[in-house]
């Protein structure tokens, strides 16, 4: 059985006290109201990390994750937070490759591999994003431009490795836009990325693996969109923000 996943991408909002106040509403409602074992993944800005993992603690199915971290353990990378960093402050997880970082901080695949790579050296469990831009998708490349990214950034992993990744699909064009794919857009292009993990590793290891759908995700669409074979989640923004959608999302699963 795939581990079903919401991961609550808070991108760069909420001040310390509007962060701590999101994630114990969060808490609160998921655990007095969820009736699945959905694993919820809160992913503040860095410097609220420690604030939020004393919130979580050890809530059942709650866990922490960052938005990015480094490609080296320590050293002179002014303004850069590491693995291991986030590690000791209680991350579980990390994103890697968002739109966003490819985007804005020109993050390239060949980057990309080995961050994942080092997340995993430090026990931090990647959510590798991958996804097409508009004109892409238009021009019918879609599934070219994905199995690239996958294949750049995580065909260098071992089997062992890449089983712990969670992949998480997001089309760009998707993002923060109020678009979202279809479930039957996601449905395709989730079991296309699983066939290709399968051709390269096993189906075993393609089976195991949660690939998440992120793009414009709400309680109202949720639903249909969990609810394909090869959706195991979602990788949520704006509704991440507000604790009532967040968890009716999480609520999808029941
Ligand atoms: C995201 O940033 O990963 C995302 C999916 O954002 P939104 O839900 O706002 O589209």
């Amino acid at each position: 059985m795939r581990k079903k996943i919401v991961a609550g991408n808070w991108k760069m909002n909420c001040t310390l006290p509007e962060g701590k106040k999101l994630a114990s509403e969060i808490i609160h409602m998921v655990q007095d109201e969820v009736n699945n074992d959905t694993d919820v993944i809160l992913i503040p800005p860095f410097i609220h990390l420690t604030g939020i993992q004393n919130l979580i603690c050890s809530s059942k199915n709650i866990f922490l994750g960052a938005q990015n971290c480094h490609q080296n353990q320590n050293g002179a990378f002014t303004g850069e937070i590491s693995a291991g960093m986030l590690v000791s402050c209680g991350a579980t997880h990390v994103i890697l490759g968002h739109s966003e970082r490819r985007e804005y901080f020109g993050e390239t695949d060949e980057l990309l591999a080995e961050k994942v790579s080092f997340a995993l050296e430090n026990q931090l469990i990647p959510i590798f994003c991958c996804g097409e831009k508009l004109e892409v998708r238009e021009a019918g490349k879609h599934e070219d431009l994905v199995s690239m990214q996958v294949e750049k950034a995580l065909f260098g992993l071992s089997e062992d490795q890449i089983s712990k990744v969670v992949i998480a699909y997001e089309p760009v064009w998707a993002i923060g836009t109020g678009k979202t794919a279809s479930a039957e857009q996601a449905q395709e292009m989730h079991a296309f990325i699983r066939k290709q993990i399968a051709a390269k590793y096993s189906q075993e290891t393609a089976d195991s693996i949660s690939i998440l759908y992120g793009g414009s995700v709400k309680p109202e669409n949720a639903k249909e969109i969990f609810s394909q074979s090869d959706v195991d989640g979602g990788l949520i923004g704006g509704a991440s923000l507000k604790s009532r959608d967040f968890t009716n999302i999480v609520k999808s699963f029941d």
